[in-house]
C-alpha cells in the first residue's frame, strides 16, 4: 500500500447545470401565509401558465431568464469541492473523497 495521500485538484467556477426561471406575475400567492401554500399557488399558476402557452400564440411579453450554475469540481471525485480540514495535518482536503488539494501539496515544498 502507498504512503502517498490520494491528491486532487479544484476546478474553479464550473459550468454544471443550466436551468430556466420563469417569474411570475407579483400578485401570484398574494394571500399565501405559509411556503406550502405559496407552493400550490406557484403550482396552480404554472399549470394555467402552461396550458396558455399551448393554446396561444401569444404576442404578451414574458420574461424566461435562462441561468448557469457553476461549481466547485474535485478534480479526483468529480463531485463538489468542499474544503474540509483534517486535523491530522491541518491541511484542505476534499470533504467527499478525501483527497489532498494539491496547492496544499506545493504551498508546503
Ligand atoms: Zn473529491
Amino acid at each position: 500500500m502507498s504512503d502517498s495521500p490520494k491528491t486532487c485538484t479544484v476546478k474553479r467556477h464550473v459550468m454544471v447545470d443550466a436551468h430556466i426561471t420563469v417569474t411570475p406575475p407579483p400578485y401570484v400567492g398574494r394571500y399565501a401565509r405559509t411556503p406550502e401554500e405559496m407552493m400550490s399557488a406557484l403550482q396552480a399558476w404554472a399549470e394555467e401558465f402552461g396550458a396558455f402557452l399551448r393554446d396561444h400564440r401569444s404576442q404578451d411579453a414574458n420574461i424566461f431568464d435562462v441561468e448557469a450554475d457553476y461549481k466547485d469540481l474535485c478534480s479526483a471525485c468529480k463531485r463538489e469541492f468542499l474544503a474540509y480540514v483534517w486535523t491530522e495535518d491541518g491541511k484542505d482536503h476534499c470533504s467527499d473523497c478525501g483527497a489532498l488539494v494539491e496547492e496544499e501539496v506545493a504551498r508546503v515544498q
